[in-house]
């Protein structure tokens, strides 16, 4: 086909995905001067690529099949905006012929390989045979047309157990078994065709020695439409739970140079043997002494920032440049491989429970800032709602190093200093799994994050009296700065209050921890805490940056903190702490300050009542349970006394502020 009708110069670009890789791609195809469209679901109205593209269409209902992956309703935005060129990102329809050649004949620029090599390449059994004829190695495995048990069951009898079961239109490590012996065969055939009957549409199978300790090697490659073919190195992606990544890196660190050139002399083999064009990834398993092609992908990958990072090439300039129809910038022998990368894949998920995802809205997003070889790949912010339709995935941390210890200790300090409320994430388990002596030291293989999840899941620390001083340092800071914004208050001077010596207690609790005790005393002269025995000389002052610092007994620490009402998030150089702060209305010991009214300390919906009107309460007696963003709350009584009036019932929706409960104080003794 004439090479101009496929691909060749544009100016405005559709981006057919949503996300961290919608975001990227718009921002270096706004830096090509490009105008940018996006797509979006009713679920993301105001999400991050939205508010970024120039342009926006609204594609249709939340789910992916309405919206997202409904090939008529892009090609429509397209028109409806003037866009020539459609970049389809990863997942969704990035892989699908049947776009590739519908934004053809709608007579858009593709911005990928043709349908024709997606074709070849998308079934990992057809891809294999080709392989095969091209004289790459490949698996021992059984990638034949008949299905029926009796041929399979044969197949893998002469593979040799191990072997694993594997969907061919597979993708996300899905419709995947492994099966150890014979007799289970037959039920891991079935479970695994469901899987991909379900997720793919397509239920053929194939069948592949599995390779014992395996790691995962892969090969960015990138053709032009001039017959130019370029492998820019590989990447190793062995730490994977479920056959899907979690962390990349490149180089690998498990090859040496001869095996390097092996390798990615084997990717370009691959992709000249469908003369490639556009960015893909040939993936291969390596038992440490040989690798063995597993298929290739035909897109952008999630972890092409690592590859970025070491060749300083920008791979969606260069896959745009390719779309223009130029010819790629660089020969072989151009392509540089500097330092080491390493990125981590952050998801709404709570690794305590089986990594169960995580929906909801972001309360807090804070990343480090991205100098010193950071890179932070996001498609989220503050307030955006992560909504159960679509992958978990919100960002991506990228750090690039000289060596690969110095960028494991970036990435660590990067997932270190990122904050997300609102939803859990898996970033402790992230931190938990880079600095782990294994991955560390490289004695890796594709089972070791199965095989090490407690020890990376464990739950945090016990707050200490770092923690707790630190809790009593946000509170105040963030009264003074309340108060501060009032007019007439009495804290609008900066420091403590003016005259005498005061005291006031804090009590918090993490988890279903202890309750624990802290004692503040302010007012003249330096401020102490004391927890237990301990007793701290105690100040405070505000940081660069996030946080603030708190000095105890002379020594400085920077603290980071959120507070929520009566919820504390903290992180300190110990990690991070989810204190619940007990009786937030009492504390002044000379005196009541504490209001006789109990009120909504944030917008929420009363869920359960504690105690009935008329009984005598202890200070600290749960008085009423809130639901505040999928978090219960239980407001407690600041203080001894009799629970005079309910205000609310179970179910009510109550706004800031409201009265819940008035709370009669008992009489002094
Ligand atoms: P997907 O399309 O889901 O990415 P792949 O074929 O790339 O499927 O396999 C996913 C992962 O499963 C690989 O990254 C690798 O870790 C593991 N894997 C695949 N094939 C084998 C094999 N034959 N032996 C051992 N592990 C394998
Ligand atoms: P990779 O090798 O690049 O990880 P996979 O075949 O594992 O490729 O899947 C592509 C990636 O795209 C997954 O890691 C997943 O996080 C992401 N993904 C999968 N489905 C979707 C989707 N519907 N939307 C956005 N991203 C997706
Ligand atoms: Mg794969």
């Amino acid at each position: 086909m004439d090479r101009s009708k496929l691909y060749r110069r544009f100016r405005t670009l559709l981006i057919a995905n949503r996300g961290e890789i919608a975001c990227r791609v718009i921002r270096s195809g706004r830096a090509m001067g490009l105008r940018t469209v996006a797509v979006y679901s009713e679920a993301d109205r105001d999400a991050m690529h939205v508010a970024m593209a120039d342009e926006a269409v609204l594609l249709g209902p939340a789910r992916a099949r309405d919206s997202y992956l409904n090939i008529e309703r892009v090609i429509e935005a397209a028109r409806l905006t003037g866009a020539e060129a459609v970049h389809p990102g990863y997942g969704f329809l990035s892989e699908n012929a049947e776009f590739a050649q519908a934004c053809l004949n709608a007579g858009l620029v593709f911005v990928g390989p043709t349908a024709e090599m997606m074709t070849a390449m998308g079934s990992k059994s057809g891809s294999k045979a080709l392989m095969e004829k091209a004289g790459v190695p490949l698996v021992p495995g059984y990638h034949g047309e008949a299905q029926d048990e009796a041929t399979l069951a044969k197949a893998a009898d002469k593979i040799g157990f191990p072997v694993l079961v594997k969907a061919s239109a597979g993708g996300g490590g899905r419709g995947m078994r492994v099966v150890n012996s014979a007799a289970e065969l037959s039920a891991a055939i079935v479970s695994a065709k469901r899987e991909a009957k379900a997720a793919f549409g397509d239920d053929r199978m194939l069948i592949e020695k599995f390779v014992q300790n395996p790691r995962h090697i892969e090969v960015q490659i990138i053709g032009d439409s001039h017959g130019n073919l370029l492998s820019l190195w590989e990447r190793e992606c062995t730490l994977q739970r479920r056959h899907q990544k979690v962390i990349e890196e490149a180089p690998s660190p498990t090859l040496d140079a001869t095996q390097r050139e092996a390798v990615c002399a084997a990717a370009r083999k691959a992709a000249a043997a469908v003369n490639y064009v556009g960015a893909g990834t040939i993936e291969f398993v390596s038992d440490g002494k040989e690798v063995f092609f597993i298929e290739m992908n035909t897109r952008l990958q999630v972890e092409h920032p690592v590859t970025e990072l070491i060749t300083g090439v920008d791979l969606v300039e260069w896959q745009l440049r390719v779309a223009f129809g130029e010819k790629l910038p660089l020969a072989q022998n151009e392509i540089k491989l500097d330092g080491h990368a390493i990125e981590a894949r952050v998801y709404a998920e709570n690794p305590q429970k089986n990594f169960m995802p995580s929906v909801g809205r972001i309360r807090t997003w804070r990343t480090p800032d991205a100098v010193d070889g950071l890179r932070i790949d996001a498609g989220y912010r503050d307030g955006d709602a992560v909504s159960p339709y679509y992958d978990a995935m919100l960002a991506k941390v990228i750090a690039w190093a000289p060596t690969r210890q110095a960028a494991i200790e970036r990435l660590n300090r990067g997932l270190e200093e990122t904050d997300v409320r609102g939803i859990i994430t898996n970033i402790p388990f992230l931190s938990a799994l880079v600095t782990h002596p294994h991955v560390r030291a490289n004695t890796i293989d594709t089972g070791f994050i199965e095989r090490e999840l407690k020890k990376l899941t464990e739950a945090s620390s016990e707050p200490g009296d770092l923690e707790l001083c630190a809790a009593v340092a946000a509170i105040v800071n963030d009264e003074q700065k309340a108060a501060r914004r009032e007019a007439h208050s009495p804290w609008q001077t900066f420091g403590w209050m003016p005259v005498g010596q005061r005291q006031r207690v804090f009590s918090f609790r993490q988890g279903q921890g202890p309750e624990q005790k802290v004692m503040l005393r302010y007012g003249n002269g330096p401020s102490t805490i004391s927890i237990g025995k301990h007793q701290f000389v105690f100040a405070t002052s505000p940081a660069e940056g996030e946080g603030f610092d708190l000095t105890l007994d002379g020594m400085k620490s920077r603290v980071t903190a959120v507070i929520e009402g009566h919820e504390l998030y903290l992180r300190t150089r110990n990690g991070r702490f989810e204190l619940h702060w007990v009786d937030p209305f009492g504390g002044e010991t000379e005196e009541h300050v504490g209001e006789d009214k109990i009120v909504a300390p944030l917008p929420g919906t009363v869920v359960a009542l504690l105690a009935e009107e008329g009984a005598t309460l202890e200070k600290g007696a749960a008085i009423l349970t809130l639901e505040v963003m999928k978090m219960e709350q239980t407001l407690r009584a600041p203080f001894a006394g009799v629970l005079k009036k309910i205000r609310c019932k179970v179910g009510d929706i109550v706004g800031e502020g409201v009265e819940l409960a008035e709370i009669e104080p008992a009489a002094a003794s």
